[in-house]
């Protein structure tokens, strides 16, 4: 039975090697294996902490399409579409918020995680939490029903929302009878890429990202900044490569003979910190040099990537009318 993958990104900037090396190559094989795709642009999402910035969402709404088009998503595979053109969506929202409670989505280990990283906006103690934030992961459990996702794409900090899902599927059949179906997540091999600092997480907000679309000059900037083994003072001390991010991404972009190698001179003092990197900012560039190509192509086609959106747009608005149609009837609000 073919499947129907559902997956979403937030426009809330570019691309960057977190999203490249983790959802974006499930995506790519997901794309391959015949399966139905649909990505949505989930704008409404990102208003739910960028509600005072709607400017850097709907510049966003374009980037993001952009590069997923660049690092070789194609759109004759998979199915582009703008999370707030399809209303659908947010009427589903509001059916489902009467299926979970309000405790259940405090303790939501995802939301609670988002909450703590977000104190400007929703205070200390995320006493000034919003009802649309507190909510997403419904809106999350219309986006996948919407569409009748089965598998759907995630990373392991992500688990906990299609739970969420699930649970929300599984009261909404129990109440109104056999109507949804019940997702299942299909995990990214490459769960989290840490940042140039060495935390755990790269991303834009921490300013520790490499993004996709860098230019060469920016790439050698960032990778010459990157945390080192801090042990290693001089060109010929002996360090430890697995305390380095410049050894992490080595084994991200580069061939295992050359890791292999630079593990072993590091570890004995007989490479210096600027070759290594040195070497690291040319794979690195290797890498996204076609990347950069063919965003620059798409910026100079604009017509295309509307197209894109457009012609994907309009596909999910058909197929969410259907399953409104049944979700209603088993509600008993088809007047
Ligand atoms: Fe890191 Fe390379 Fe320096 Fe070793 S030689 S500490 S792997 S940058």
């Amino acid at each position: 039975m073919k499947e129907r993958i559902l997956t979403g990104l937030r426009p809330t900037g570019n691309l960057h090697l977190g999203h490249y090396f983790g959802a974006c190559q499930n995506y790519l094989k997901l794309q391959e294996e015949g399966n139905e795709f649909y990505l949505e642009i989930a704008d409404v999402q990102a208003l739910t902490d960028n509600f005072n910035n709607p400017e850097k969402v709907r510049k966003n709404v374009y980037e993001i399409t952009t590069d997923l088009l660049s690092i070789g998503i194609d759109p004759n595979k998979v199915n582009f579409y703008i999370q707030s053109k399809i209303p659908e969506i947010a009427e589903l929202t509001i059916f489902y918020s009467n299926l979970v409670t309000v405790s259940r989505l405090q303790r939501n280990p995802t939301v609670k995680t988002e909450i703590s990283q977000k104190k400007e906006l929703f205070g200390e103690k995320g006493e000034s939490i919003t009802y649309g934030f507190l909510g997403y992961p419904v809106s999350q459990a219309a986006d996948i029903t919407c569409f009748n996702g089965t598998k759907i794409p995630v990373g392991e900090d992500q688990l906990p929302l299609i739970e969420q899902c699930r649970e929300i599927v599984r009261k909404f059949n129990s109440i109104y009878g056999d109507t949804l179906e019940e997702p299942t997540p299909i995990l990214s091999e490459t769960k989290r890429v840490k940042g140039l600092d060495g935390n755990e997480k790269m991303g834009k907000s921490l300013g520790n990202a490499i993004f996709l679309v860098d230019d060469s000059e920016t790439v050698k900037k960032k990778i010459m900044s990157a945390k080192t083994d801090t042990n290693k003072i001089h060109k010929d001390d002996p360090a430890n490569p697995d305390n380095c991010m410049v050894y992490y991404y080595h084994k991200l972009v580069n061939n295992e003979e050359n890791c292999k190698r630079i593990c072993e001179n590091c570890k004995k003092g007989t490479i210096g910190c600027v070759d290594c990197k040195k070497e690291l900012i040319e794979k690195m560039n290797e890498l996204l040099e076609p990347i950069r190509t063919k965003k620059e192509y798409y910026n100079n086609h604009k017509e295309e990537v509307e197209k894109i959106i457009n012609e994907g747009t309009n596909k999910a608005k058909e197929e969410a009318k259907v399953q409104m149609n049944k979700i209603k009837e088993a509600m008993k609000i088809n007047y």
